[in-house]
């Protein structure tokens, strides 16, 4: 057996990282940014009224109180959208709308709420203004020429708000990661096919394209596939296939790579490309087949579903997100407090048991098991929010801290 680091190690020796293309910004979130991105417009490109009412000159709303207004004609109405039709002269008024061009001439707007009309054409003006009270002037949030991000930077909603607002279409990130899944295994049958005696309904692999695309990552299904020599050699080739339409960049397998006669998956991975056939430390998902397949890398997953989904969280998630130029491929983990004990027995191993972890009110995790913790039984998983780490040992008694990956992190 080697240890969770060294068989982490090892991938990430023989990964590499994702080429720079350009996406149009709609297709961006959670990518890499490779570029510095300037504002080439200002925001707001120019002055404009924060509120629905009167633009005016500051000067002409001298004493104006709701006992003695000042009266002014409105002489145009100006909408978000369209320039004023005209200056404003002094001693005259314009209707205006939130978002709306200030008029040349005018220095402040005066809310609506603050005026009366004064007969079909004049305003009465119940408070003074003061000089660019309302004006949202061009430049105030970015002025033109601005570096507003640089390369690394990993895109948010509010990025993409930010750059639509400057007139950015498309940015030059590092490519969102095309990931093939498939499953293994003569007993899988699809839903709606009755189970003869002992099929199973194939889980893993709507389990595994929900957590890429949890990830932020483009899952390509690739189907399942019986144990047969032959067709597990002939659909690696073709997924990996430079010359297919669209080649997946990593390849993920689920089951037949144990000590079973019929996992072939080990076999074919070993004879035609580069394997790292591994036992690694760690309880579930001990065993893990790792290699460049013409040098897309595959990973091939334990077939029991909590294996492959832990395998999936340890090796498969952080290596894929690295590939993306991600600055933080791991999930986060956290310190919480057992609410009940967690127990396990010396076996060298590291084991991670599916948990549920509770904020208290005072920013502490409590811990507490998920349920049935066999590498069958995927409805802990379904409840837990993450995997409590327990080093080799006798586990964790209640009371006690434990480190916990955050699942939803
Ligand atoms: P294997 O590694 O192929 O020997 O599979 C180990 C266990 O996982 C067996 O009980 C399989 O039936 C089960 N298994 C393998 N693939 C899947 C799958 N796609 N969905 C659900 N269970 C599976
Ligand atoms: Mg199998």
């Amino acid at each position: 057996m080697i240890s969770l680091e060294d068989a982490q190690a090892r991938i990430n020796a023989d990964i590499g990282l994702l080429p720079v293309v350009d996406v149009p910004l709609a297709e961006s979130l959670g990518l890499v940014l490779q570029q510095d991105v300037v504002a080439n417009e200002a925001i707001p490109p120019f002055d404009n009224t924060a509120m629905d009412g009167f633009a005016v000159r500051a000067a002409d709303s001298k004493g104006a109180s709701e006992s003695s207004p000042v009266s002014l004609p409105v002489v145009a109405t100006i909408a978000a959208g369209g320039p004023a039709p005209r200056r404003l002269e002094a001693g005259e008024a314009m209707r205006i709308m939130t978002g709306a061009p200030i008029p040349d001439g005018a220095d402040a707007v005066i809310m609506v709420e603050l005026t009366r009309p004064d007969g079909d054409t004049d305003v009465q003006l119940l408070a003074e203004v003061g000089v660019g009270s309302h004006v949202r002037p061009a430049g105030d949030d970015l002025p033109a020429g601005t570096v507003v991000f640089g390369p690394g930077t990993v895109i948010t909603p509010g990025h993409i708000g930010v750059m639509a607002s400057v007139g950015v279409a498309s940015v030059a990130v590092r490519r969102r990661a095309r990931v093939g899944v498939f499953s293994t295994g003569d007993e899988l049958v699809d839903a709606g096919v009755p189970l003869g005696h002992g099929q199973i309904r194939d889980s893993n692999r709507p389990t595994l394209l929900a957590l890429l695309l949890q990830a932020n990552v483009e899952p390509v299904d690739l189907g399942r596939l019986p144990d047969d020599e032959a067709a597990i050699d002939a659909a690696l080739r073709a997924a990996v296939d430079p010359d297919a339409d669209r080649p997946v960049d990593v390849l993920l397998t689920s089951g037949g790579v144990s000590m079973g006669d019929f996992d072939f998956v080990k076999k074919v991975l070993s004879e035609l490309g580069e394997l790292n056939w591994m036992q690694v430390a760690i309880k579930p998902a001990k065993p893990l087949a790792f290699g460049l397949l013409f040098g897309v890398p595959v990973f091939g997953l334990p077939g029991n579903p909590v294996s492959s989904v832990v395998s999936f969280e340890l090796f498969a998630r952080p290596a894929i997100r690295s590939m993306m130029g991600l600055p933080k491929p791991q999930r986060r983990s956290v310190w919480g407090l057992a609410d009940e004990p967690l127990l396990r027995s010396v076996d060298g191993k590291v084991h991670f048991q599916r948990v549920v972890l509770q904020p208290e009110p005072d920013g502490a995790w409590r811990v507490r098991s998920a349920g049935g913790q066999g590498s069958h039984q995927l409805s802990a998983l379904a409840t837990a929010n993450g995997l409590a780490v327990l080093p080799d040992g006798d586990g964790v008694a209640a009371g006690q801290r434990v480190r916990v990956l955050q699942l939803d992190s």
